[in-house]
């Protein structure tokens, strides 16, 4: 694949910038941009409610892009998508929903020590409203969930397991089908985090085996604000609201309420189209190119910018071999804080995160408290690999002084 950058407006406005922070938020390509503005020139206003053509062609283009999204992950039931703000709301949807409803004292939920704080905190949560205890699977030394822990943990006071796809902190791509049955053998649900899952890997929600998967729009080229829970139809029907409003009733009474069909009953008020429309451009675009291809494009940059990376004394990368990572290179440099090392990086034009990347369990079981992560997706290029070398050699350079 050659590099899209030229599909990339930042990128392009920004000549001189290599963006290394993808699995933070990715940047936008133009197609994504063209649709959302587009939209609002033409067919802006709001969707379910008037009775007039202009907000009959907002309800379906609304309506269009859900089954657009829903066929990128692989989701044949596209009423079983729910629309969130991101990957956040959708696991919050799901632990306060499910959770509320079905979670008793002395029930179990297995959660992972390599989950980002949004599959880790509500969940942590939900245990102590309920009285039910949190139980975390160790990871191994090399940054995996620890499998054999995992199964050993289950039981039949388990409720649910919650896990990651893949680790924005490492990288690691667990072994989503085998959890997922893992979970399913004791009678528990099988919850992805599925936010570094959808940018970087072909995805079928349908093969999976999963009761739901989340996601977020804007790590995968679309727009911020927009992200989604891809749930079976027995969870979500199973499920009561997780809030109240507009859209997501079907007849109001003075006492009492009932709910709209799926996927409405989960999305109160107001819907975000001009997102959903976004997302939907940013799925046409990564099929454009093909996941596979993506993958494929990722992994090489990540191998070689590892290998850059190791040939500078004191450099340690975190995670399991990069075959089984996804652009993800997390790494120190001794003698150099990580918040320094992004500062000098910086210095260069060179865009990386330093920090607990919202993983602070995790950190805690790898026993450092910060690392410098790199991550890769569709525009980047050898040139932003050799920057990275090129600035962490210099800022070994830069503390080899003092
Ligand atoms: N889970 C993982 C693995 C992530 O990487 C992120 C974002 O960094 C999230 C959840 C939260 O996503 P969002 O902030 O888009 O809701």
């Amino acid at each position: 694949m050659s590099a899209r950058r030229e599909d990339f407006p930042l990128l392009v406005n920004n000549p001189g910038l290599h963006y290394l922070d993808s699995a933070a938020t990715s940047q936008k390509p133009r197609a994504v941009l063209d649709a959302m503005r587009d939209y609002y020139e033409r067919d802006n206003a709001n969707p379910h409610r008037g009775a007039y053509d202009l907000s009959a062609r907002a309800t379906e283009r609304y309506h269009d892009a859900r089954v657009r999204i829903a066929k990128f992950i692989g989701l044949q039931d596209s009423d079983c998508l729910v629309f969130t703000r991101g990957t956040t709301e959708a696991l919050n949807l799901v632990a306060t929903a499910w959770g509320g409803a079905n979670v008793q004292p002395g029930d179990e939920i297995v959660v992972t020590g390599l989950e980002h704080h949004a599959n880790f905190v509500p969940w942590q949560q939900l245990a102590r409203a309920k009285g039910a205890s949190l139980r975390i699977c160790p990871v191994t030394t090399d940054g995996r969930i620890d499998l054999e822990q995992l199964k050993g943990m289950l039981g039949e006071r388990t409720r649910v397991v919650a896990f990651s796809h893949v680790s924005n902190a490492l990288g690691t791509i667990n072994p989503v089908t085998e959890i997922a049955r893992a979970a399913h053998a004791v009678g528990a649900l099988a919850i992805c985090d599925g936010a570094q899952g959808t940018p970087h890997l072909p995805v079928s929600f349908d093969a999976l085996g999963l009761d739901a998967y989340a996601f977020s729009g804007h790590k995968m080229c679309g727009p911020m604000g927009i992200g989604g829970l891809a749930a079976t139809r027995a969870l979500l029907e199973s499920m009561p609201p997780y809030q109240f409003g507009g859209d997501m009733i079907e007849i109001v009474g003075d006492e009492r309420s009932t709910w709209n069909a799926l996927p409405h009953k989960f999305e109160a008020g107001t819907p975000n189209v001009a997102d959903a429309i976004g997302l939907a451009a940013a799925c046409e675009y990564l099929d454009g190119i093909g996941m596979a291809q993506v993958r494929t494009h990722e992994l090489a940059l990540l191998g070689r910018a590892q290998d850059a990376l190791l040939a500078i004394d004191g450099v340690t990368v975190y995670g399991p071999g990069v075959n089984d990572r996804s652009g993800v290179l997390s790494f120190t440099l001794e003698g150099v804080h990580p918040h320094d090392l992004a500062t000098i990086l910086d210095q260069q034009g060179v865009c990386i995160r330093a920090g607990h990347h919202c993983a602070q369990p995790l950190m805690r079981r790898l026993a450092v408290p910060a690392t410098a992560r790199a991550s890769f997706y569709v525009y980047s290029t050898e040139e932003d690999v050799a920057a990275l070398a090129a600035g962490v050699a210099r800022a070994k350079e830069i503390f080899s002084n003092f």
